[in-house]
């Protein structure tokens, strides 16, 4: 008899929604993390008041109305509605694409005079059948928004050109011929009050499961597989497999975060610098994330504002998003053959299935898995 049922290494959504539904039905869970905290890169940590969205902004979006009752089980979420304003060397636009941006970029008024600006782009630039990213935005949205809103950006933000870069990536965001700025075309959206690492301590809170921080399994992976029958990994599949087929390559963030004596810094919670020579992607300003703050600064007198630095992984960093090319995905195909090898062992998540993962599509994964063993 081992001591555990099962053995999940990281703490984050992946691996808590495991975690909790295991012990739910009864197994010894043990999760392990090598951070001092549990919560992955949703980790919130408060600062004068406000949470903090250490390891990068995050908005609970979903259409799955499982996946929100199940999230609304461990937190109360506010009301927040993500709607981003892009900075263009001080021109300031609507995100995601809609007739406020369309308005501002062309002058356009109507639907029908946006639709034929665009349709007019899209034939100029002679694309068909879009087979990259920047095929893919001009055909979406146009030429002009493609050279303002996109192309910087998405540089900055993949260190790679937009030709190199799949299509899907850009189809992430809606483009609307309404004046509709929330950023997710989804049915529920929110943020935890009291801030994620809140909501995935909820998560984790069971007489059946032991969590170890501050605890590299890698290390020690023998000792630790034998505590339990099964194990739950994810963290980076590479790294797993001792990087023997090659590193896959990462993007990680470097955040300068700054506490400023000032109530308001930017007016939004998300505000994208997409020009190409602006060094940071965005800056994040964290007390808007939280429904019902005072722009006066009645509340709060003090605010506090990350900068985003995109940069290739290295050992050492932190990853943060897989690379969705073509070398990439091959290269994890090798690593999935290995992966599926391994019959003890479950990969998932983010960096366990190297996916380009939102939170609310790591619970449905983990949720599935749960009930395919
Ligand atoms: N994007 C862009 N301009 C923007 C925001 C996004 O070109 O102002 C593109 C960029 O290629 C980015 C993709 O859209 O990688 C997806 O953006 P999303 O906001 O979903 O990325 P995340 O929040 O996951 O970093």
């Amino acid at each position: 008899m081992k001591k555990y049922d099962v053995l999940v290494i990281g703490a984050g959504l992946y691996g808590a929604v495991y975690a909790r539904e295991m012990a739910d039905q009864g197994k010894m869970v043990h999760v392990i993390d090598k951070r001092p905290s549990v919560g992955g890169n949703v980790y919130t940590e408060e600062v004068e008041g406000i949470q903090v969205h250490k390891y990068g902004a995050h908005i609970f979006h979903t259409n799955d109305r499982e996946v929100w009752e199940y999230v609304n089980k461990y937190a109360e979420f506010n009301r927040f509605t993500n709607s981003p304003v892009a900075n263009y060397k001080g021109e300031l636009y609507s995100l995601p694409f809609n007739m406020y941006t369309f308005n501002k970029m062309w002058g356009v008024v109507t639907p029908q005079e946006a639709a034929a600006r665009i349709e007019e782009q899209r034939r100029e630039a002679g694309i068909t059948e879009p087979k990259n990213l920047e095929e893919q935005a001009i055909s979406l949205v146009g030429t002009d928004i493609y050279e303002k809103l996109i192309k910087g950006y998405t540089q900055k933000q993949w260190g790679r050109e937009c030709r190199d870069l799949p299509a899907f990536i850009i189809k992430r965001l809606p483009v609307r011929l309404t004046f509709d700025n929330n950023y997710f075309n989804a049915l529920f959206q929110g943020i935890p009050i009291g801030g994620y690492t809140k909501m995935v301590e909820n998560i984790l809170d069971h007489v059946s499961i032991e969590i170890t921080l501050n605890t590299d399994y890698l290390e020690d992976r023998e000792r630790w597989n034998g505590e339990a029958e099964r194990v739950v990994y994810t963290g980076p599949i590479d790294a797993y497999f001792d990087y023997r087929l090659g590193n896959l390559e990462y993007r990680s963030v470097r955040f300068e975060n700054e506490l400023l004596d000032m109530p308001n810094f930017q007016g939004n919670a998300a505000v994208n610098y997409t020009d190409a020579e602006t060094p940071w992607t965005r800056i994040i300003e964290h007390k808007w994330f939280e429904f019902g703050r005072d722009a006066e600064g009645n509340d709060l007198p003090r605010t506090v504002i990350s900068r985003e630095y995109s940069s290739e992984w290295k050992p050492g960093d932190e990853p943060y998003y897989p690379v969705n090319d073509e070398k990439n995905g091959q290269l994890y195909q090798e690593y999935k053959k290995l992966a599926d090898a391994e019959d003890k062992v479950i990969f998932g998540g983010r960096l366990g299935e190297y996916k380009y993962y939102d939170m609310d599509q790591v619970i449905a994964a983990a949720l599935k898995k749960v009930r395919e063993k």
